[in-house]
């Protein structure tokens, strides 16, 4: 257990996904002493298996839904600019083929309206292309019955690092954040604070904490957390999953929004480090949220609605490379089908606590401020939200750091380009952290694999810094390299004996590690 966690804090917040660890940095850096538990690692939930996109959402438009794209479009301008390390402008075709349910006319009025709602956050005005200019940007594009295709702008992002550097921007202002600690009992009954029994999981210690408010940010998981407050509670969330594949890379450079023709769903093919994401499914899913995993029907689903866009590829099961999982923590109602449940956030608030449910990692800043807000309704006092900066974002404008690194780094630090533009990407200003443990140790500068730009200063530096634990922890989500087993060459290995020299794992401690870190990425029997 964390010796300097305090017997009482102001804030405890349960989850460490972006909706946890966005509330921790605000709070905190609000002037809130703030603790905040996750039973797993920190984006170790549905925050690390979304679609990675940044975006306005413009499937909503069809629901009328304007003011969640307003809103999502201008977070998305915001985050652009904050963390622009992580979030990266994205372009994206949209086809229209002789038959489909959504017309062509109706394509262009609803990028229209898009450019319209996000007005001087746009990233870049929407285009209309012919059918041979379509398959201009993507030969590869099903040619017959093309009637053109719409080309707009949204973002990516790298989810699992953008809840870690609000994780450790929160400690920056003194919060505590504990991975693999868990909430095992709440008691919210009178007196001034809730009471919390958690169980570190790597010691198996125990211990209580108290809050004067405590915030319910377990996502897939609120209605299990809510149930210790109130075991005849009724549901709060109705969790859907959706599942991705990721295959060889399909379109290079450019996203694709492809209308399922089974149940004119929407789903994306999207590059994604070297390869493409196809996704997503929209199920619902009252299972256990730790055993989330695709079904093959799924992955059937995705690969054949893949396969009629991209007919001169074979889309056969072999094409998988990985398939994963996430649980949207929406906001109940017994109606509808999953795909038309809204995706609006919502509070409840219950006694000392608030309960955080719905909404989208592109709306996590929004939804922090509401959360805060109502957290000063319990704690009866006052908070003004402060602005804050993320511990990777540059001080200079993208462009110019970028230029930067790659002009500076090789020489200073003996590296490749490609590997100073890689670690500028992933940690914005601290990738110079990263390299100074080369200067102390030249050997930390070994690739993980011959093949790839990481190396093996990363490993350290999850471990020291970026509190990693696991090896999952470092693979999946500092590195974010886990996803294709097959393709990592030498890196498990080397990585796995880096960090039991680190750890202090013995052998057998070291193969558990091996196979546990990939369990989640295929059907389990
Ligand atoms: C397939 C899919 C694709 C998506 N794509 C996008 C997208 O492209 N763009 C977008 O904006 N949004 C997207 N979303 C939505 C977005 O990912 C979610 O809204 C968001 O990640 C939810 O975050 P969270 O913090 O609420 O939940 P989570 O990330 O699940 O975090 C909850 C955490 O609580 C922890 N926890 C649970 N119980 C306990 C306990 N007892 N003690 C301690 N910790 C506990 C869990 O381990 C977990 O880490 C997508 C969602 C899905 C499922």
């Amino acid at each position: 257990m964390n010796p300097d966690l305090p017997p009482q804090v102001d804030l405890a917040i349960i989850g460490g996904g972006i909706n946890g660890a966005g509330l921790a940095a605000l709070a905190a850096h609000s002037g809130l002493s703030v603790a905040l538990l996750e039973k797993d690692d920190f984006a170790s939930g549905t925050s690390s298996k979304s679609t990675k996109l940044i975006h306005g959402g413009i499937r909503y438009l069809e629901l009328a839904n304007f003011a969640l794209v307003f809103e999502a479009l201008h977070e998305r301008s915001h985050l652009l600019r904050l963390a622009p390390h992580l979030v990266r402008p994205l372009a994206f075709l949209l086809p229209v083929y002789q038959g489909d349910k959504r017309p062509a006319w109706m394509l262009k009025m609803g990028l229209w309206l898009y450019d319209l709602l996000a007005g001087i956050h746009n990233i870049r005005r929407h285009q209309w292309f012919s059918a041979p200019e379509t398959l201009a940007f993507a030969p590869n594009l099903r040619a017959e019955g093309l009637k053109g295709c719409g080309l707009y702008y949204d973002a990516q992002v790298n989810d699992a690092r953008l809840v870690l550097e609000n994780i450790l921007s929160a400690e920056q202002a003194g919060a505590w954040c504990l991975n693999y600690h868990e909430v095992l009992a709440v008691k919210n009954e009178g007196g001034d604070q809730a009471e919390l029994l958690l169980r570190d999981r790597s010691t198996g210690e125990s211990r209580r904490l108290k809050a004067s408010c405590l915030v319910n940010a377990a996502g897939p998981w609120a209605n299990r957390v809510h149930s210790l407050l109130a075991p005849q509670g009724k549901p709060l969330v109705r969790p859907t999953r959706g599942s991705h594949l990721v295959v060889d890379q399909v379109l290079p450079d450019k996203a694709l929004l492809i209308t399922t023709r089974g149940d004119n769903r929407v789903i994306f093919v999207i590059p994604w480090r070297g390869y493409s994401l196809v996704g997503t499914t929209d199920l619902d899913d009252e299972g256990d949220p730790d055993k989330t995993a695709p079904t093959e029907e799924e992955i059937r689903y995705l690969l054949g609605e893949a396969s009629r866009l991209f007919p001169g590829q074979s889309w056969d099961r072999a094409k998988v490379l990985a398939a994963f999982s996430g649980l949207r923590p929406l906001a109940w109602t017994e109606k509808g089908s999953a795909s038309s449940v809204s995706r609006e956030d919502r509070f409840l608030i219950e006694g000392k606590c608030v309960t955080i449910v719905g909404g989208k990692l592109t709306t996590y800043r929004a939804m922090a401020r509401k959360a805060l807000k109502a957290c000063a309704r319990i704690l009866n006092r006052p908070l003004k939200p402060l602005p804050f900066s993320l511990p990777g974002a540059p001080q200079t404008p993208w462009e110019d750091f970028e230029k930067a690194s790659l002009a500076q780094w090789p020489e200073r630090y003996g590296i490749h380009p490609e590997q100073a533009a890689h670690l500028a990407r992933l940690y914005g200003q601290k990738a110079q952290s990263v390299l100074e443990l080369t200067l102390a140790d030249p050997a930390l500068k070994e690739k993980l694999d011959e093949s790839r730009p990481e190396i093996l200063a990363q490993v350290v530096y999850a471990v020291r810094e970026e509190k990693a634990v696991h090896l999952g922890d470092v693979m999946l989500r500092r590195l974010e390299i886990g996803y294709t087993p097959a393709r990592l060459g030498s890196a498990p290995e080397k990585a796995s004996r880096l960090l039991a020299q680190l750890l202090h794992w013995d052998e057998p401690r070291r193969q558990k590690e091996l196979a546990d870190y990939q369990t989640f990425l295929f059907p389990r029997p």
